[in-house]
Parts: structure tokens; sequence; C-alpha cells
């Protein structure tokens, strides 16, 4: 939405003096991604908070249009009434809106939109629960095999439906398999469903999110510490029931561990939870090319200033 102006907002920032310099974020080495087999099904639901989600840049047109080429029913949804999108306001841009996602949406090979009218951007004060009791009833009603939508893990895009869409389609999909969550709905004669497959995207023209940008190395000492302070949490960590729980699945399979064979719960619960604590540090070292580590998002105070910054670091001398 409002595409024209976040392009102008971009190229501006873009061009902004200082962009270059500072501290700029690390983004991980770029590796090509493997390419996705389309998951076996019939039915896809877009559960979308816009009429225009599914065409712009960072939208699902292409995937919806090869779902539809591989034999897939879609049902496009508009959880917004979209009446900030265009110049004609409420209720005449709802009414355009609708009309344009219905036609763009057939073009893809869509044959249903669902809107559900909610007032666009001013998303906010409705219950999280009852935007996901209608998304929970729609998955039951349509059950689908595969849900597109935003991902609500990508939480820095600025629009508030976006987010607010999201993270109640994620919990929907997988509470939907619930027969005890809304068994109202289930009186309407729906049956519980779980989604089996997503297809999540995240607008990245507003910057990528938070990756690490440091990793701190650690020695054996300090992932002692680090081991013993976590597990002397035990009001919530190295429960003995968790422990217990390991064994009995290894002996269902016939299988055990010898080094926690002469353990106690409690004991053996303590070493599953170091093993943890330094599989994590290893790997983020192995990552980081340390033996062990940790990593962060690091910001030092003149970081929000990135011009300053570059300056006082060219300019400062030893009194
Ligand atoms: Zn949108």
């Amino acid at each position: 939405m409002k595409r024209a102006l976040a392009i102008a907002l971009w190229i501006a920032a873009a061009s902004l003096p200082g962009q270059e310099i500072g501290v700029p974020l690390q983004a991980p080495e770029y590796e090509p991604l493997p390419l996705a087999e389309m998951p076996p099904g019939k039915m896809f639901l877009a559960l979308q908070p816009h009429h225009d989600d599914h065409t712009t840049d960072y939208g699902m047109g292409g995937l919806i249009a090869r779902l539809v080429d591989e034999g897939y029913r879609g049902v496009y949804v508009r959880s917004s009434n979209d009446e900030k999108d265009g110049p004609h306001g409420y209720p005449l841009d709802d009414m355009i809106n609708l009309k344009e996602a219905d036609e763009a949406t057939k073009v893809l090979g869509i044959d249903e939109v669902v809107s559900l009218e909610w007032r666009n951007d001013y998303m906010d004060p409705i219950p999280l629960q009852e935007l996901r009791a209608q998304f929970i009833l729609l998955v039951r009603k349509y059950r689908p095999d595969v849900v597109l939508g935003h991902d609500p893990w990508m939480h820095y895009d600025r629009n508030p439906d976006h987010r607010k869409v999201s993270r109640a389609l994620a919990e929907a999909v997988w509470m939907a398999g619930y027969a005890n969550v809304h068994p109202e709905q289930l009186e309407l004669g729906y049956k519980p469903h779980r989604v089996p497959y997503l297809f999540l995207k995240g607008r990245v023209d507003y910057g990528r999110g938070h990756w690490p940008n440091v990793a701190v190395s650690l020695n054996a000492e300090q992932l002692r510490r680090k081991q013993l302070a976590y597990t002397t949490h035990r009001n919530v960590y190295a429960h003995p029931g968790t422990a217990a729980a390991y064994r009995k699945m290894l002996a269902d399979e016939g299988l055990t561990v010898p080094e926690i064979e002469s353990l106690n719960d409690q004991q053996a619960a303590v070493v599953f939870e170091n093993f943890f604590m330094e599989w994590i540090s290893r790997k983020r070292g192995r990552e980081n090319q340390t033996e062990m580590a940790e990593v962060y998002w690091f910001r030092n105070e003149f970081d929000h200033l990135p011009g300053l910054s570059d300056y006082l670091r060219k300019n400062a001398v030893r009194k």
C-alpha cells in the first residue's frame, strides 16, 4: 500500500549522507536458497491484511499462480477494509479495492475472495483472539493444505495490519487443529484442521530486521559458569520430569544413554541442559570461526548518529 510514497522515502533515505559509514548491519554471507517443491495438496488459503498483498513486489502472486497451475484451488482473505488505500476514503476505497482484489486474484486463478472488513490501519484495538477465531473458522471451513501470509517474526514491518494479521495467522493455523479450541465452531459442523504447510513472507524494504552483528568468544570456564547459572534455576530449568520423559522415550525404543544410566532424573536433567548450553555455544563458535561464542546485536552510544561516530573515530587524538 501507498507504494509510490514508500519508494520516494526509500530513495531519499538511501541517498542520505552518512548512510555508507557508521556501523552497518553485518548480514550473513548470502547463500543461494534451496528451491522449494510445491507441497502435496489441493487447497490453499492466502490470509492477508489487504487487497493488494498478493501483487506487490513482496507479495505472493507468483507462488499463487504456481500453486493454481499445479492443481490447487485458492481462497484469498482480505482482513481489513482498505479504506485508507486510495484517494476516496470510506466507503468508496473499500468497495473499489474489494472489487479490484476480486479481479486481480482471478488473474492468478483464485476463485473466491473473503473480506473481513476490519478497519484499515486501526486494527490494534481488535482483540487478537477475535481475529484469530475468525481465521480458525476459515481454516476449518476451507481445510487448506497450504496457508500463505506475512511472517509474524519479521516484526520490523511498520505496517500495523501486517503485524496484527500475521500473528493471528500463525496462531490460528496451529490452534485450528485442536477440538478444544473454539468448540462452538464444531457445533456448526466444522471439524478441527491443522495446516501442514506455510509460506510466509516479509517486506525487506524496511530493512532485514536485526541480524546479530557480533560474536562474543567464550572460554571453557565461562561456559561452565553459564551452564551452572542456567541450571540453578530449578524452578523452570533442569526439571527431573523432563529427563524422565526422555528416558521413557528412549526406553520405548529399547535405547539408553550410558552417561546418564547411573544418575537420577534430576542429575540427568542437568546433564541434558549442560549439553544444550555447550552445544549451542560451540555451534555459534563454529559459525564465527572461534571455539565457542554467543552472538548479539551490538550498538554503541554513538551508533544512532553514524556520521558523528565516524567523525569522532577519524578525528579524535590522544591528549
Ligand atoms: Zn499490505
